[in-house]
């Protein structure tokens, strides 16, 4: 259901250095634990325009 093909760059890449994909939230690294992020993380990210947490996933931006 959720195959939609983002085209962020870390979904083609063999050993992303990300657990999930900023542009859309999906696991693009499973390998890597997801972070419990603080507030103050996401607020971070929020400032780089990152719509979704590269460590947890969360969204970060409503859309
Ligand atoms: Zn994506
Ligand atoms: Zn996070």
């Amino acid at each position: 259901m959720n195959t939609t093909h983002c085209p962020n760059f870390n979904h083609n890449r063999p050993n992303p250095s990300v657990g999930f994909c900023p542009s859309c939230g999906n696991v693009v690294n499973d390998s890597i634990a997801a972070k419990d992020c603080s507030e103050q993380a996401h607020a971070g990210a929020r400032m780089h325009r990152t719509r979704f947490c590269v460590d947890c996933g969360e969204q970060l931006i409503a859309s």
